[in-house]
């Protein structure tokens, strides 16, 4: 059972190891990008945290929509190609998880995937094109997987934080094809992603909470 509670603290959760990360993202950035990641991430996370302590949203359509989404693609936001595909995958999210209080283990699964849909709506991103999307494809097919062979929330999220650090790792010798790296062809090759370790952290956070017994 995934409460409106155990949402917040993800959320929370993943501010915090962004704030943590910052460095390392906008470096990874720096490499094949424009070394904003980072900096654009915690900026956007920390006011999306901000404004939860403000509105204390009341369903997950609000926490995910209305607060996070919002928060994170306004004037003050995340930014940048990041900002969009975040946002979209919380509207996806929110927009499949409705107007309830707490989902079932499954319905979250179901929720996320709905997010990666939005996002892959946005950036048409394939798999090996060293995107957030190779961190967080592997992912969710192991929280499924996990969840189909009845495993608990908090074990599937740590088959899915492994199979999005395995998914991030990956990224290294790809050649990029979309965004601002793929500008740089094969000079792309050898360098980790960006999105998909921020995608990584994204996951490594929802297992951290649930595994916490938050959820
Ligand atoms: P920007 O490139 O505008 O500076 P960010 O630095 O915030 O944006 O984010 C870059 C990350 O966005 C990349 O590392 C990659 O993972 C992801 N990305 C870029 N373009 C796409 C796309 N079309 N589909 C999926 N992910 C993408
Ligand atoms: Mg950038």
């Amino acid at each position: 059972m995934v409460t409106l509670d155990a949402l917040t603290q993800w959320i929370r959760e993943f501010a915090k190891s962004i704030a943590a990360n910052k460095d390392q993202l906008t470096d990874l950035d720096r490499a094949i990008g424009d070394a904003d990641h980072g900096v654009n991430l915690d900026r956007g996370f920390a006011a999306a945290v901000g404004a939860i302590d403000e509105q204390s949203p009341s369903t997950m359509t609000t926490l995910l929509g209305d607060v996070v989404m919002r928060t994170i693609t306004s004037t003050g936001g995340v930014g940048g190609a990041g900002g969009a595909l975040y946002g979209a995958f919380f509207r996806g999210m929110a927009q499949a998880a409705g107007e309830v209080r707490s989902l079932d283990d499954l319905a979250f699964a179901a929720a996320l995937r709905a997010g990666l849909t939005e996002l892959v709506r946005l950036g048409m991103p394939r798999a090996g094109d060293k995107t957030m999307f190779d961190a967080l494809a592997p992912a969710l097919d192991a929280l499924d997987s996990a969840l189909a062979e009845r495993a608990g929330l908090g074990t599937a999220l740590r088959q899915a934080s492994i199979a999005a650090g395995a998914g991030r790792d990956a990224t290294v010798p790809m050649l990029a094809s979309k965004g601002r790296a793929a500008r740089l062809g094969r000079r792309s090759i050898g360098h980790q992603d960006p999105g998909a370790t921020s995608a990584a952290l994204l996951i490594a956070a929802a297992a951290a909470v649930f595994e916490d017994g938050t959820g």
